[in-house]
Formats: C-alpha cells, sequence, structure tokens
C-alpha cells in the first residue's frame, strides 16, 4: 500500500495515528539536526519532520532528497508544539514524525520554481513543462474548478431531461466562420474529413432523430489566426432543445449558470437576475459594441443634436456626412496629461477614427482640444447631457456611427481598467439579443452570415429577403459577462425551403449546396421540429470564476499564442511512409 491518507486531509483528529503518506517534496528546511519537509499532493501539504533519532537508513536518504522527490513517509501524525501551528496551511496544526523514509523517485533540478506564484518563467517554458507547471496549487485549483463546472453542467443538465450525445471528431466542414481542420483520409484516397468547428450540424441532426434535448461538453476545432486568446481547439457546452423559442433557451441556460455559480465559485457575485436583456442595436449605441462589459456606467452619449448647427469643422464634417458625434465621460480624469490622451488618440486613429476632440472640466476653467471650437451654450448642453462633474474629462468622436461606437467602446475599457471602476468579484451576465441575419462582406462583395447559416431569420423580416437583406434581424442571441462572449446560440431553421434560400444568398451554387449541406436539406424533409440552443463556451468561463487572464490558464495542455504544442513539439512533420500511404506529396511550404 503506497498511503493510507493525504497529505492535505491531516488534521487534530488525526493526532496519534500511525499514517503512510506519498508526495512530492514542496519545500525542505534543514534547522540543526531537524530536517523539515513539506510533502504535497494533489489534497495538499503537510509538515513531516524528520528527527536526528530516525534510523540511521532512512536519515542517510534524508540527507540526498532534493525538491520534487518523490517520497514514501510512514509516521506519526502530532500536534504541533504551541507557537509553530501555521494558520495559513490547511493542516497547520499538525505535523508527521517520520519514522520510516523512502524515495520512491528522484527528480532532476526544476527549470523553474513551482513552489511558489512569484518568479515565473515565460509562458513557453511553463508549457513546456506543462506537467511542472499543472502542480503548482493554483494551476491545479483552476482544473478542480473546471472538473466542478462541468460535474455541476452534467447533473444540472440531467435532472432536466437532457441526453449527453457524442457526436464525431472526424466529420464534414461545418461552418462557424473558421477554417477548417482537415484529416486526410487512407481509405478514400484525396478526399478528407474535416474536424468540426462546433457539432452544429450533428446536433440539429439529433433533433430530427427526435432526441427532444441534448447536450454535450464538446471539443471545436477552428483554424483561425491566433490572433489574442484563442485556441486551435476549445470546449463548449454544446447544447440543443426541440419544440422551443428564444426565451425558452435564454431561460434554460441562465437557470443552470444561477443555480451553478453560488455552488462553484462563492465569492463571485451575480450583478442581476434575472439577466437583463439588451437588443444588439442599444448595446452597440450605449456601450459601443456587443459584448459590453456592465459592471460599470460610463455609457455613450449621443451629442449630435447639440452640435446640429455647430461651426467646429470636425463635428460638421462628421453631420453632414451622415454620420454621428458621441462622447464618453471619464470621471475625475480631467488632469490627464497631453501625452496620456496623445496615447488614447492614436488608440483611437488605429481603429478607424481621425481624431478624438477633448473638453477637460478642471478648476481653471474649460480645457481640452475641443474648447476653443465650442460655443458656451454647447459646452453647457455637453455639461448637462452628459452630467458632467468638475474634474471630468470629456472625450468625443466624431464619424461613420460604427466608428464611433467602436472608437468610445474600446476608449470605455481602457479607463474601465485605469480608473478600477469594475469589480473583479461581480458576473455581469446579459444576453444580447435581435442581431442582424447578415453582414456584408465588402472584401468578398457577397453576405455572411453574422451567426452560422442555419441560424432562424425572423419570421417578420422575411420579407426583405429580395429587396434588404441587411435589415433582416434574425432569432440569434449571445450570452455576454464581463465584456466577453461567454456563448451564442439561436433558433434554427428547421424548414427546408428557408435554409435553401440563405444558402443562396451566400452565394453558394447549387452543386455546392448539395456536395456540402444535402443530408441537411434532406433530413429537413423528413419532420424536422422546430427547435433551437446555444453552446457556452467553457475555458473563457472558467477564467473568469478563476481571475484568470487566458484561457490558457485554465485549459491542461493549451497550445501557446502561435497555436503550437511546445511540451510534444506539434505540429510535427510524418514519415514519409505516412504521406505515401495518403496519397500526398509535398510541394514545399505554401
Ligand atoms: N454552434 C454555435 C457556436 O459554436 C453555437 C450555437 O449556435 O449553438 O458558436
Amino acid at each position: 500500500m503506497y498511503r493510507t491518507h493525504t497529505c492535505g486531509e491531516l488534521n487534530a483528529t488525526h493526532v496519534g495515528q500511525v499514517v503512510t503518506l506519498a508526495g512530492w517534496v514542496h519545500r525542505r528546511r534543514d534547522h540543526g539536526g531537524v530536517v523539515f519537509f513539506d510533502l504535497r499532493d494533489r489534497s495538499g501539504l503537510v509538515q513531516i519532520t524528520i528527527n536526528p533519532d530516525l534510523n540511521a537508513e532512512s536519515l542517510e536518504r534524508v540527507s540526498a532528497i532534493r525538491m520534487e522527490w518523490v517520497l514514501q513517509i510512514e509516521g506519526v501524525v502530532q500536534k504541533r508544539p504551541a507557537g509553530m501551528e501555521n494558520p495559513r496551511m490547511k493542516t497547520g496544526e499538525v505535523e508527521v514524525i517520520a519514522k520510516n523514509v523512502q524515495v520512491l523517485n528522484s527528480s532532476k533540478a526544476l527549470p523553474f520554481m513551482i513552489n511558489g506564484e512569484t518568479d515565473l518563467p515565460d509562458e513557453n517554458t511553463r508549457l513546456k513543462y506543462r506537467y511542472l507547471d499543472l502542480r503548482r496549487e493554483r494551476m491545479t485549483n483552476n482544473l478542480i474548478l473546471r472538473h466542478n463546472v462541468i460535474r455541476f453542467m452534467r447533473d444540472y443538465l440531467d435532472r432536466q431531461g437532457f441526453l449527453e450525445v457524442e457526436t464525431p471528431i472526424l466529420f464534414k466542414a461545418t461552418p462557424e466562420g473558421a477554417r477548417d481542420y482537415i484529416v486526410p483520409s487512407r481509405v478514400y484516397p484525396g478526399q478528407f474529413y474535416a474536424l468540426p468547428q462546433s457539432p452544429q450540424q450533428l446536433k440539429q441532426l439529433l433533433m430530427v432523430a427526435g432526441l427532444d434535448r441534448y447536450y454535450q461538453i464538446a471539443r471545436c476545432f477552428r483554424d483561425e489566426d491566433q490572433r489574442g486568446d484563442r485556441q486551435p481547439e476549445f470546449t463548449q457546452l454544446d447544447l440543443e432543445m426541440s419544440y422551443v423559442h428564444r426565451d425558452d433557451v435564454l431561460a434554460m441556460v441562465e437557470g443552470l449558470y444561477t443555480a451553478m455559480i453560488p455552488a462553484v465559485a462563492p465569492d463571485k457575485q451575480l450583478l442581476a437576475t434575472p439577466w437583463p436583456k439588451l437588443s444588439y442595436r442599444e448595446a452597440l449605441e450605449r456601450f459601443g459594441t456587443d459584448k459590453p462589459d456592465m459592471r460599470f456606467g460610463m455609457e455613450l452619449v449621443d451629442v449630435s443634436e447639440i452640435f446640429a448647427r455647430s461651426e467646429f469643422k470636425v463635428f460638421k464634417s462628421a453631420l453632414e456626412s451622415g454620420g454621428a458625434i458621441k462622447c464618453l465621460l471619464a470621471p475625475n480624469s480631467a488632469d490627464m496629461s497631453r501625452k496620456e490622451v496623445d496615447a488614447l488618440t492614436e488608440l483611437a486613429k488605429s481603429q478607424g477614427a481621425k481624431g478624438l476632440a477633448t473638453l477637460s472640466f478642471t478648476d481653471d476653467g474649460v480645457k481640452g482640444t475641443a474648447a476653443k471650437f465650442l460655443s458656451q451654450q454647447e459646452v453647457e448642453a455637453v455639461k448637462s447631457r452628459a452630467g458632467v462633474r468638475a474634474g471630468d474629462l470629456i472625450l468625443f468622436a466624431a464619424d461613420e456611427r460604427s466608428i464611433v461606437n467602436k472608437v468610445l467602446g474600446n476608449l470605455r475599457l481602457v479607463f474601465r481598467d485605469k480608473l478600477n471602476l469594475a469589480d473583479p468579484n461581480l458576473l455581469a451576465f446579459i444576453w444580447v439579443v435581435d442581431f442582424p441575419m447578415f453582414a456584408w462582406n465588402a472584401e468578398e462583395e457577397r453576405w455572411d452570415t453574422e451567426h452560422h447559416p442555419f441560424t432562424m431569420p425572423q419570421l417578420a423580416d422575411l420579407d426583405k429577403f429580395d429587396t434588404d437583406p441587411g435589415a433582416i434581424l434574425s432569432d440569434a442571441y449571445d450570452m455576454v459577462c464581463n465584456g466577453y462572449e461567454t456563448a451564442s446560440g439561436s433558433i434554427r431553421i428547421h424548414r427546408r425551403d428557408i435554409q435553401h434560400k440563405i444558402f443562396e444568398l451566400l452565394g453558394h451554387k447549387e452543386a455546392d449546396i448539395q456536395m456540402k449541406f444535402g443530408h441537411m436539406l434532406e433530413a429537413f424533409e423528413y419532420g424536422a421540429p422546430p427547435h433551437g440552443g446555444m453552446a457556452p463556451g467553457i475555458d473563457r468561463l472558467v477564467m473568469l470564476l478563476a481571475d484568470e487572464p487566458n484561457i490558457r490558464e485554465v485549459i491542461a495542455f493549451p497550445k501557446n499564442q502561435n497555436a503550437r504544442d511546445v511540451m510534444a513539439d506539434a505540429p510535427s512533420q510524418v514519415e514519409q511512409k505516412q504521406l505515401q500511404e495518403l496519397g500526398i506529396r509535398l510541394s514545399g511550404t505554401p
């Protein structure tokens, strides 16, 4: 028997017992003849005390023992002497007096220290030695939290009558707006499977199959540029329901999350229940983005009307060309330095704005780049519309409405971080609804779907198909939390004619439609029930619950930011023989 107890479970109730433990040397301290080890396993740490009267064999072993060696310790649990307790350790009331020390394995010197949160190396080194990185308490806790989240989801959905069904990884392209990972077939040379960008088609087919309520902890594969916080593969709670309208799906998922969060992350508070619902339009107008962080105010204020007759050239030309003027109030920021304002202006420019105009309400009067161009009346009107108080800074963007929203929406986040406006323990979940069905792809001169092509257009808009596709709203919805899109979903098309029309509008030729989606269209001809669903991302949720800055911290073996597995060094070349079997000849790098 390797062990009778785990390290972290020992406490005063075990005093006097002989225990056997197995674990890693987390720390070693030598105190004039007495040696202390903190022994660690997944459950935590316990102090092992090696007294000089230990048997000679064990004592000899102890002298060689270094960090992260694997030991088996037999010993007696004792209460620590008065004053020697460690209230920061779960097992801090007790220690184990060693009677026997066995070395189960040794360890090379570590590439980085894993017994503290400081001095961590760069991320690639952590990823190369991920098995060591995961030994760190913080990382282990992230995986435990992830486990708890998934377990809660499974239990909850089981009680709600959902069936967990696995769907294939080797499948056919399912468009979610990214490039596919493809897998060559040996049996059918020249043909390929695609890894699913999501189980979207399969879960809809499960509804046609009468499964009624489905979920899966599903891996999705998307070959996207590794901008920001993305992974080539990530995990979603994929779910689908039959005979539902939008609000039935939202209520189901909101119910799950509202029950789950206090259970798995008791320090977190939900900003509001029921969750607020915002239309896509309203989100853009008020917060400049369709994924607003609602933990703080600083809403965008439309001041176009105030400047309808302005002589300020920048404002005038924006309005004349059909644009808008909006502003953002940054509290207590009137004393921002010129340099800081310039940096914000650069940021605005990088997002398409021509510049930024400012008004600062200082003790010595109204300053800022717009001050000398605005009349007293205009300044007063802005003051009262935006609710300015002494010491505040106003930032204006004047441009096409979409640029104005984007620029101010981003500046809002800059001030959130600069002024610490968002409480990290708050989770501000909202629903964003009524998305446009299509977005114009100017590069390829065709329509794209905003969500995916299986999304149901709002029925009231169906007559706009031939006249004004851009005005059609869809029955899609997003779950948003603290500025992140944490889920998206939709009511689906279950009628062949509508689905076909969408594919046509997206520019697919008939043969193409049949080749790619013939199976879906055909299935819809056999009594497909009305259905809808969504897919909350699990990585991002756990990231938010764990207060981690990116999703790699909550994935056991993530790729790095360049889509490489630096531990196994993948992707890598394969043997010539394998390529031959697949009928593949490399033509060099593209
Ligand atoms: N398949 C969608 C996605 O991965 C979610 C959904 O519509 O259920 O984003």
